[in-house]
């Protein structure tokens, strides 16, 4: 998927494409819990928010009572009342229905989320019951049977027992094809299901486990072979989200077997598994529709299921819908019947391909099309119907892109049609789902006269997307520990097919801020290697970040730079593709396939190896003696405590380029650094060397005294003897190299002295945005005497670039990127010309009536001015209400949220998490702009602490909206206090978030920007 965060110069400018889907409601869970009883407990059946608010005492009482067997006798005791009388089922589904405040609708009869006194009381009687049961069990000639004592007598078959303890289900039975039928009923917000799976038994078994969710399971019937249906008993394990059906004989090698269920559940109101969403028509009519988000765990929770990876298996989907709707599901519809009760029936072809649970998707809404033929694929685009005029540029876009990878996977896009859809509500940027592609609207609906930066936007998703119909859909990785595989590589193809199919986008550029933002955060001690184990539902949502994705993309990219001409990379993935088309791999099955085609002498394996599998990239160090370079690596890892993973060691592509020919690809040397040092000659008449030509190379280079300032030298009297990516990667590594403290702030002001005669974006846009990050530290510090001077350093460096920029519609991508990262700093400066300009162009825009169109890239500037009057907060939050078009609607929200108001921050927040006027699936970007100033840091930190519980509820505990949140809340803090603060509120939080790798990260950053400040404070003002 597409994770999105489109958040432009101030941080990570990516176009991320990856899911932030809902939420779960389970606490976290282990592969196998007898192994791993200090990270889990392995006491599980309490609801987590049970045990959020069960009193201490109660919860060391029942913990008492030893691990293992309480994991069993609880088990028991779930069962057997369930079984009391009448059947699990329909109690489960009592038990289900959700009551959490986030309800859109709650339905009636709710006991899952019981009161907090409820739930004290019922613990206290669980506890009394499995005490009484483990007394009356140890007595000896103890009668109970099975309804009261778990293991009563030998020979029993403890039939209520859940008989699997693990995380991932067992590989005894394999789904062949699903049957599914679903009938959601948008009035009351609830649907109703069957699904059949035709399985086949892989080894001897007792018991067929997999996957369900909240589903209120009514009836299930069981058939092998040609046998009889019969009604079978159905267990549950809730926190792991398993089911399972248990056997008196066993099921043996190759029998075929048909599992039906019936079940009813609520549509979900987060943002994953079926869920409902709605919208406000132009009308102001509300309008509401069902739609699915399965990546990368919730397809459980729309329908019973085997629900990992490698499960793969076809489908048959059927939607039964008030005639007011529309269906769409992966396939082409089949046909429609009429039902009874006024329904209809819309059923899809049955998949002509395998494919894994997370790519099924289904949608019932009212929404409107337009579509085109591309030779024999039908391609639509889907909007709400006030949309539709917005949707030509996806169409042209999607189908030039579609033809691009035809051809350059020499494998046919498999099915019979593309449907592309923007949904109202929508967490992530968009999901890959096989054939019914849906996005948010900002990153499918744009206009024709829309600014290229928001096409840029709308491209690079849908260019995601579309590769992941082979990276991910045709191809799929075993597990989640490989998710790099699917998102590196669709990562990669959005850049690389966007360079050849639309160049004007400049994509190529932004490919590069990437991938120093990747770099940034890999250089944590909190980072972890590209393929990682992974074995909680948390640890799976972590995986969606930007080492998958940026630094996934990064490597690959370096290693096609690496390999002589342009097809020994595309013929080695073509060679995977076809070796494991409908089925899962590893990542060594990518380098082995890559490796084939090869003519280095190098071992690809080995050297891709060295950088999925360990955590980091190294810093390489330039010395030089005459004509003789010593080159030696080491890891960049910023955290001092780095004794660890000293002995890294990657295998380096290293390039470079010299003074006597440096902008060409022919220019270019490379030398392979295998060890921890290597030596290369060059002529002694060679003044400079730059290495990581173009910085296609994921490491980052120290010159030495002598090297930046030969470098320096040679830029102050020729901007032009490098290439822009090489200027750009040369001010990324000198601010990296002083945060390591390697070179002194006084050689980053140095550098950046020749930025006056600096003409293209990259090197412009990435220097103010590490001086920005300087500045708003020392913001937040309260140091207002560097801040001045910081101001006014940069005013003195940038003004006459500042200075230069217009105000009208510009058609090139890169300069809209450069004079919009100018104008923000210009008037977030209180540059006086900016600001008044800005002024000037919000009243016009205003009185225009909607005649005057601002710029797409001046929109963030001028929103952002006028919300810092009161009066111009209240006239755009009007045009904010009535906006349609979603790009300029996200840009006003951006300005509404830099408000330096408290009452309008505060107000801000609490909207945008209610989810009314805001909608909720903007809370990330609100936290993150109101955590740019000053006024709103604090505010915000406050906020999340106090609603973490409503956070977690809306957002899963590791998904990439939580990672936003925690790091735009505290990655500008820089005190001790502040890092005290930030480690007791999340080590509170025990399982609802203490062991997330973003908490790491975020003490971790906190320490590093302490550490800055400490070293660079007192220095600071005689270096401005
Ligand atoms: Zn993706």
């Amino acid at each position: 998927m597409d994770l999105f965060d489109d958040n432009s110069s101030e941080r990570a400018n990516l176009p991320r494409n990856m899911i932030e889907n809902s939420m779960f409601e389970e606490e976290p869970d282990v592969v196998d819990l007898a192994k791993d009883s200090t990270t889990f407990p392995t006491f599980s059946p309490l609801d987590p928010d049970e045990v959020a608010y069960e009193p201490r005492s109660s919860r060391l009482l029942v913990r008492g009572l030893g691990e293992n067997d309480l994991d069993d006798e609880e088990e028991d005791c779930e069962s057997s009342a369930r079984l009391l009388g009448m059947s699990f089922m329909n109690r489960s589904s009592a038990q289900r229905s959700s009551s959490s405040p986030y309800a859109r609708q709650s339905p009636p009869s709710s006991c899952f989320r019981p009161s907090a006194r409820t739930m004290v009381v019922c613990l206290l009687v669980l506890v009394i019951v499995v005490s009484m049961t483990m007394v009356l069990c140890f007595l000896p000639g103890c009668t109970f049977t099975k309804a009261g004592c778990p293991k009563p007598t030998q020979g029993d078959d403890d039939k209520d027992v859940f008989p699997w303890t693990q995380f991932r289900l067992p590989h005894s039975i394999h789904p062949l094809s699903y049957e599914l039928t679903l009938t959601p009923d948008l009035d009351n917000m609830t649907f109703a299901g069957r699904t059949a799976i035709s399985m086949t038994v892989l080894h001897n078994t007792k018991r067929i486990v997999l996957h369900a969710a909240n589903l209120n399971i009514s009836k299930a019937t069981f058939k092998l072979g040609d046998g009889p249906a019969r009604d079978v008993t159905v267990l549950e394990h809730k926190t792991r989200q398993q089911i399972a059906v248990k056997f008196e004989e066993e099921l043996k090698t190759n029998q075929r077997c048909v599992l039906t269920l019936d079940y009813s559940a609520n549509l979900s109101n987060t943002y994953d598994g079926f869920y409902n969403s709605s919208y406000t028509d132009k009308d102001g009519k509300k309008r509401v529709l069902a739609a699915t988000q399965f990546e990368p765990l919730s397809a459980r929770k729309a329908f019973p299921c085997f629900d990992e990876p490698n499960f793969k298996s076809t489908f048959l989907i059927k939607i039964n819908r008030k005639p007011d709707y529309m269906s769409l599901s992966n396939m082409p519809k089949a046909k429609t019947t009429n039902l009874s009760k006024g329904l209809v029936q819309d059923e899809f072809e049955k998949t002509d391909v395998n494919m894994t649970t997370y790519l099924v998707a289904f949608i019932v809404a009212d929404f409107t099309s337009i579509s085109k033929n591309l030779s024999g694929i039908n391609v639509s685009v889907y909007s709400v119907p006030e949309k539709k005029e917005y949707t030509e540029y996806a169409l042209e876009t999607a189908s030039k892109l579609l033809d691009f990878y035809n051809n350059f996977f020499e494998i046919k896009y498999p099915l019979k049609k593309l449907d592309l859809v923007a949904i109202p509500d929508f967490l992530a940027g968009a999901m890959e789902n096989w054939g019914l592609i849906t996005f948010r609207e900002t990153t499918l609906l744009v206009g024709k006269e829309s600014s290229p930066l928001d096409k840029q936007i709308v491209a690079s998703v849908i260019a995601h997307e579309l590769a992941h119909q082979w990276f991910g859909n045709l191809v799929t990785m075993s597990w989640w520990n490989d998710l790099w595989l699917n998102e590196g590589f669709a990562t990669y193809m959005q850049y690389m097919s966007l360079e050849t199919v639309l160049p004007d986008l400049d994509i190529g550029n932004l490919f590069l801020d990437m991938r120093f933002r990747a770099m940034d955060k890999d250089a944590l001690n909190s980072s972890h290697a590209v393929s990682t184990e992974v074995n909680t539902p948390e640890q799976v949502e972590e995986m969606f970040d930007s080492v998958s994705y940026e630094k996934g993309a990064s490597i690959l990219l370096m290693l096609n730079a690496f390999l002589p001409g342009d097809q020994q990379f595309r013929k080695g993935i073509i060679n995977y593709l076809t070796l494991y088309r409908e089925s899962n791999t590893e990542t060594v099955n990518l380098w082995n396939s890559l490796t084939q085609f090869t003519t280095q002498p190098q071992n690809i394996s080995k050297m891709m190896s060295s950088w999925t599998s360990q955590k980091g990239f190294p810093l390489v160090t330039v010395s030089r003696k005459g004509d003789q370079v010593t080159l030696s690596q080491e890891p960049f890892l910023l955290t001092s405590d780095n004794t660890a993973h000293s002995s890294s060691l990657w295998n380096i592509p290293v390039t470079y380029v010299s003074d006597s020919c440096s902008l060409t690809l022919e220019c270019r040397q490379v030398f392979t650094l295998e060890s921890k040092t290597g030596t290369l000659n060059v002529s002694e008449s060679v003044k400079w060397l730059k290495f990581n030509y173009r910085s296609t190379g994921f490491y980052i280079v120290d010159y030495g005294e002598k090297g930046w300032e030969a470098l320096i030298g040679a830029l102050s009297s020729n901007v032009s003897v490098l290439t822009p990516e090489d200027r750009a990667s040369l001010i990324h590594d000198i601010f990296a190299l002083s945060r390591l403290g390697r070179v002194s702030f006084h050689q980053v002001i140095n550098l950046l002295q020749y930025m006056s005669s600096e003409t293209e974006a990259s090197p412009v846009t990435e220097a103010l945005l590490q001086l920005n990050n300087i500045y708003r530290l020392l913001d937040k510090r309260q140091e207002f005497n560097l801040v001045a001077r910081m101001t006014a350093y940069i005013k003195r460096n940038f003004g006459s670039l500042m200075k230069s920029q217009t105000w009208e519609e510009k058609q090139s991508v890169s300069e809209q990127k450069m004079r919009s990262a100018l104008l923000l700093t210009a008037c977030n400066l209180k540059e006086d010309n900016c600001t008044q300009q800005a002024k000037a162009t919000f009243r016009q825009y205003v009185d225009s009536n909607g005649t005057f169109r601002i710029p797409g890239d001046l929109q963030t500037v001028v929103f952002t001015v006028a919300a810092q009057s009161d009066e111009d907060w209240s006239t755009l939050f009007g045009l904010y209400t009535n906006a349609i078009y979603d790009a300029e609607k996200r840009k006003m929200l951006q300005g509404l949220a830099s408000t330096r108001d408290a009452h309008h921050v505060a107000w801000i927040l609490k909207e945008s998490l209610k989810g009314k006027l805001i909608q909720t699936q903007e809370f990330p970007l609100i936290i993150r702009t109101v955590c740019q100033n000053f006024a709103g840091y604090l505010f915000a930190w406050d906020f999340i602490q106090v609603n973490w519980d409503r956070l977690i509820e809306k957002f899963p505990l590791g998904s990439y909206a939580i990672q936003s949140i925690i790091k735009s809340a505290t990655s500008q803090f820089s005190t001790q206090a502040h890092l005290d603060q930030v480690q007791t509120f999340f080590s509170s939080l025990k399982e609802r978030g203490s062991q997330m790798r973003s908490v790491q990260e975020a003490l971790e950053t906190i320490r590093l920007n302490q550490r800055w400040m400490d070293e660079n404070l007192p220095t600071l003002k005689q270096w401005l």
